[in-house]
């Protein structure tokens, strides 16, 4: 019975991890420190990024957690830092792979979630400074960009009859 409670507070996490990271994106890597995470913004983004940065310091909660749930034995701990691992890899998977292309992966997918992540995320990249940003977030999509997607996706079928 524990194992199911220890898995779902793990999903749990890996949950609110969305909300969480929107808003640290928004108001931290947008706001004060925004010099690491300015980089990302720019047009051509070189191999390596100062944002890469935020990789590290994210991975520091999940790495504490599993260092207090060994010195406490207690499993609990165990279940957040893995919530948080499995988003780290997600975000990763997502944002780096899928969305930058740094790794040649998926390329040509024509999936609709990853053309909806893709549309969002360039949305938010076409913001070049801090301010004024939009689609802070990483692995759900607005409605208002996954409607975009949609309408492009009937246009093409409506298209396609007709011929
Ligand atoms: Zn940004
Ligand atoms: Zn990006």
């Amino acid at each position: 019975m524990d194992m199911l409670l220890y898995i779902g507070l793990t999903i749990l996490v890996f949950v609110l991890m969305e909300p969480i990271t929107w808003a640290t994106h928004r108001y931290v890597m947008h706001g004060f420190l925004w010099s690491l995470h300015r980089d990302h913004h720019e047009p051509n983004h070189s191999k390596l990024e100062k944002n890469d940065w935020f990789a590290f310091i994210f991975s520091i909660p999940s790495m504490l957690c599993f260092y207090f749930g060994h010195m406490r034995e207690n499993p609990w701990y165990y279940c957040l830092g893995t919530g948080i691992l499995l988003y780290g890899i997600a975000y990763f998977f997502v944002h780096d792979i899928i969305i930058h292309q740094r790794v040649k992966w998926f390329t040509r997918s024509k999936n609709r979630y990853i053309r909806q992540l893709r549309w969002a995320h360039k949305m938010h990249h076409k913001h070049l400074g801090p301010e004024n940003g939009e689609s802070f977030g990483f692995l759900y999509v607005e409605k208002k960009y996954r409607a975009k997607i949609k309408r492009d996706d009937d246009l093409n079928n409506n298209s396609a009859q007709r011929q």
